[in-house]
């Protein structure tokens, strides 16, 4: 019995050692990671490049605090506003915190206007943390079972829907809309195109805050540094997380325009955000992404790969959709089928399936023509055998 908490059903493998896409177990077998930590290790597993920046960034100085000036921090920052058209960066260690402090921007620009009691615009199978505001906005009863009293505040509306947001517009007491560009934990949802546009449309119709959730879906997932980039819109409070580090920990939550002077000192902190040796990662892999063209590459080959699978499953009657953005596919199947996650790691293949019934495929960037492959053949032969035989 290990003295581990009982909070993940996990899988029965333990992995060593990784090398770009492939990952090596304790008994040696290797496996192709189309999961990539769930969309966290873009790069690959040791990266040259970024295991460099953190041995080296290690032996000179690994945290100060935030009392002190931080030149890695600032250096980051300039480089994520630089790429986002954002304006300005605090640093936190996770997604959930980064949404947190866009709820607490959120609650403070409306208390500045003298509403005591905002609320703030959520989607119906969203994902926004595990936290109790997080997991207040969260889209998802299992998410929430349990754990009430929730944080009050958000109102909720179907995805991609803006008749159900136009609705609202009376409500003096909304201040913000939180959104995922394309929603990544509830089965890998994109929106209309234009989606994003009129939300920030409605946005600046009623004085709201656009704060967009790009934990999942920013740094190049979806084929742009961001996703909201697709639409040529900018957000007023942008949170990042998982890929930018490539592992190291490390979240983001940027604003612009009317977001961008809202906390002050006294408002927020933590301890470990933006840390020396987070900061030298998260610097190392923004560099490397650019140097290497490997957005561009995403955009090219995530068209390619699910034109492939939606090729190779037309014919396969169990097969709702084939969907998806840059390296973020979802194959969403007519019944359960949770147990495909066991029978791809048998044949050296990591995948996750989410929402019950959507394959989520988050291959790692530099996944190459080979292992794309391989990726498609074994998971078009899964899927074939799975949906021949169940129900
Ligand atoms: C993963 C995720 C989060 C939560 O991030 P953590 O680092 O697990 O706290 C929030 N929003 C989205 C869209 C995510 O995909």
């Amino acid at each position: 019995m290990s003295h581990l908490m009982n909070t993940y059903a996990r899988l029965p493998v333990s992995f060593c050692k990784g090398q770009g896409a492939v990952l090596q177990d304790t008994e040696g077998k290797h496996y192709l990671d189309a999961v990539s930590g769930i969309a966290v290790t873009s790069l690959g597993h040791a990266h040259p490049a970024i295991a460099e920046a953190i041995c080296s960034q290690s032996q000179t100085l690994l945290h100060t605090s935030n009392l002190y000036q931080i030149e890695k921090q600032v250096q980051l920052a300039d480089k994520l506003c630089t790429l986002s058209g954002m304006e300005k960066v605090f640093f936190c260690n996770s997604g959930a915190e980064a949404n947190e402090a866009a709820i607490k921007i959120a609650r403070k620009s409306a208390n500045q206007k003298g509403i005591t009691h905002p609320k703030i615009i959520v989607m119906e199978n969203s994902f926004h943390g595990r936290t109790l505001a997080t997991l207040s906005a969260t889209g998802n009863p299992k998410v929430q079972e349990g754990f009430y009293p929730l944080v009050e505040g958000f109102v909720r509306v179907p995805y991609d829907n803006l008749e159900a947001i136009e609705a609202l517009q009376d409500d003096k007491d909304i201040v913000a809309i939180l959104v995922e560009p394309v929603q990544g934990e509830g089965g890998v949802h994109v929106p209309k195109a234009g989606y994003l546009q009129s939300l920030r449309k409605l946005c600046d119709q009623n004085d709201w805050l656009l704060m967009i959730d790009e934990i999942q879906t920013g740094i190049g997932r979806t084929g742009k540094w961001f996703a909201f980039q697709h639409e040529g819109i900018l957000p007023d409070v942008l949170s990042l997380a998982k890929a930018l580090g490539n592992g190291m920990p490390i979240g983001a939550s940027l604003v612009a325009g009317k977001a961008r002077d809202i906390l002050v000192p006294g408002n927020h902190g933590t301890t470990f955000g933006g840390n020396l040796l987070a900061c030298a990662a998260a610097l190392a892999v923004l560099n490397t992404l650019e140097i290497h063209k490997y957005i561009d590459h995403v955009a090219q080959k995530g068209d390619v790969l699910l034109q492939e699978f939606r090729k190779s499953l037309a014919d396969v009657p169990g097969v709702v959709e084939v969907r998806g953005k840059g390296y973020m596919i979802g194959i969403q199947l007519n019944q359960p089928c949770g147990v495909l996650v066991g029978k791809a790691l048998e044949q050296g293949l990591l995948i996750n399936v989410t929402r019950g019934d959507t394959i989520r495929l988050l291959p790692p960037f530099v996944m190459n023509q080979e292992q794309s492959q391989q990726l498609v053949q074994i998971i078009t032969q899964l899927v074939r055998e799975f949906t021949a035989t169940a129900s």
